[in-house]
């Protein structure tokens, strides 16, 4: 799905997730037409939402920039943001540092709010500050001052975010850290996964009989996220200590630039693969049969190979397997090129990868 660029910050490429467009247009309407009358209050809560998450995100890479990783893009999805990074930390006092930061950069907002309310005498819920605190009184007082709206935003956001200790949510990556100083990664990894996926199951009730759809969404999320994290930790410890070699493919994955889209499904049928490599003027990129699906027939004579590749990182002969098959699943990549002192001797293609995997799983 589409996402379009808001900007760039330390080189970090800043982006905003075409759902959450259409989650703001369809909560605009939701509200015109269920509430009209606190309509603009409601979203400028929404937006200043957006904006807390967006900087709670862009806090967590920098701090992860700063202790020597490279963080591509920050993308903004509707239940929060996510940091598109190279690797991911897996050393105790990087993840605490870069999970802790996002969290405490809004309980840095709070506090900063608190004190712009006691030095300026800034217009504030007095009812709040006399401690009358019910859901009725909470619910004027947000839709009524701004700058506390501003504050209970980034509360419940840093609070939410780092006191539940599930994957993949900051809480997690926190506990894991912790555990992970005494008991090494993988295992807290497992550890923590699995009282992830119980807390997700609990919060996913909590939400569904509750009638609470951000926290049943949120809930699924930490359900999947966490058994996907652990799954690559079981990963990368059956593929420790291996590299590519045993899965690379010697012949027929290399299709001519200039073939068209058709020639190229023509091979595909008789070398039986889904995907080719293509040479391009510098590197290689590959086409597969999702790619050429998008053309029609007619369209296919016309357009070749080396118009549709997507370019592809290249990997050499001693390069882990675990790390491959995970970038490989993680950037969605068919087929990868072997390069040897600058020579081409080879490709990896994920299928491969993954029945390689699936073998060393057997002990
Ligand atoms: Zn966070």
């Amino acid at each position: 799905m589409k996402s379009f660029p808001l900007g760039k910050i330390k080189g970090i490429q800043i982006e905003l997730h075409s759902t959450f467009v259409w989650l703001l247009v369809l909560v605009f309407i939701f509200l015109a037409i269920f509430a009209s009358d606190i309509l603009l209050q409601s979203f400028l809560i929404l937006i200043m939402l957006f904006f807390s998450v967006a900087l709670h995100e862009l806090v967590h890479s920098l701090v992860s920039v700063s202790r020597g990783f490279k963080v591509q893009k920050i993308m903004l999805l509707p239940i929060g943001g996510v940091s598109i990074m190279d690797e991911l930390p897996t050393k105790p006092k990087d993840e605490f540092l870069i999970s802790v930061s996002g969290p405490l950069f809004n309980f840095a907002v709070v506090l900063a709010v608190i004190l712009a309310v006691k030095y300026f005498s800034l217009p504030f819920p007095p009812e709040i500050l006399n401690g009358n605190i019910s859901l009725e009184t909470l619910d004027a007082a947000l839709l009524n001052y701004p700058l506390f709206a501003f504050l209970w935003v980034n509360l419940i956001l840093g609070a939410f975010n780092l006191f539940v200790p599930a994957l993949p949510l900051d809480g997690g990556r926190v506990l894991r850290s912790i555990i992970a100083t005494f008991l090494g990664f993988n295992k807290a990894t497992h550890i923590v996964a699995a009282i992830s996926f119980y807390l997700g199951i609990l919060l996913l009730l909590i939400g569904f009989f509750s009638g609470n759809v951000v926290l049943a969404i949120i809930a699924l999320f930490v359900v999947l996220g966490s058994r996907q994290e652990n799954e690559i930790v079981v990963m990368k410890e059956s593929l420790a200590g291996k590299n590519i070699e045993l899965a690379i493919e010697k012949f027929g994955f290399l299709i001519r630039a200039e073939s068209s889209l058709e020639d190229a499904l023509v091979e595909m049928n008789l070398r039986n693969k889904t995907a080719f490599l293509v040479k391009l003027d510098k590197g290689f990129g590959y086409v597969d049969v999702g790619k050429i699906s998008m053309f029609k027939k007619s369209q296919r004579f016309l357009k070749t190979a080396a118009e549709v590749a997507e370019k592809v990182p290249e990997i050499s002969l001693n390069d882990p397997a675990a790390e491959v098959l995970s970038k490989m699943l993680s950037k969605g990549y068919p087929v990868l090129p072997v390069i040897d002192h600058d020579f081409l001797i080879g490709a990896v293609y994920l299928e491969n990868l993954q029945k390689f995997y699936e073998l060393s799983r057997i002990k």
